[in-house]
């Protein structure tokens, strides 16, 4: 059994097995084995990709599927909380306040799509590499503008600076 482990273990480093397309099958050999390190790693790695129903999973525990698919669901549910909490990060955007003239009253449009595209990005790639590429949302929110004084509504640097620390404190641990 040493030896075989062993061989398995060479495996998980072999270029068949690295990258993020194999994650999962590194996730399944990784937990089978009881390697924390590798189940780990893999399992962040696999945070690139899409798991639905045409998603072949490799051989695994059924536990240990549903140990990846809750860690998933952690980072989502943090980033989906966030988002929506009116008094949280976004409570600027939330707040439906012109930045120069407390009464102006902004149609928020932009700022629901731009969350709705973020919530969908995360629940397709859970690392949250993808949540501010939608093109067609992102234009927008940049381009919102107050309709009383033409201010440009939303701040997009200080917005990607908030998302960035955002998706630096999702959960990055295996539960
Ligand atoms: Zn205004």
């Amino acid at each position: 059994m040493g030896a075989a482990l062993d061989v398995v273990r060479l495996a998980l480093h072999s270029p068949a097995l690295r990258g993020t397309e194999h994650s999962l099958r590194r996730y399944a050999l990784g937990s089978r084995f009881g390697w924390a390190a590798i189940a780990q790693e893999a399992a962040t790695c696999s945070l690139e990709l899409t798991l639905d129903y045409v998603t072949r999973l490799p051989d695994m525990e059924m536990r240990d599927l549903e140990r990846l698919l809750a860690f998933r669901h952690a980072r989502i549910a943090a980033f989906s909380a966030a988002l929506d909490d009116a008094d949280g990060p976004f409570a600027f955007e939330h707040s439906r306040r012109c930045a120069r003239a407390a009464n102006h009253r902004i149609e928020d449009s932009a700022w629901t799509v731009l969350r709705q595209s973020m919530l969908l990005a995360m629940w397709q790639r859970p690392s949250g590499t993808s949540v501010l590429a939608d093109g067609v949302a992102t234009t927008a929110f940049r381009s919102a503008a107050c309709k009383n004084c033409s201010w440009s509504v939303y701040d997009w640097d200080s917005f990607v600076e908030r998302v960035g620390v955002l998706l630096q404190g999702l959960p990055r641990a295996l539960l």
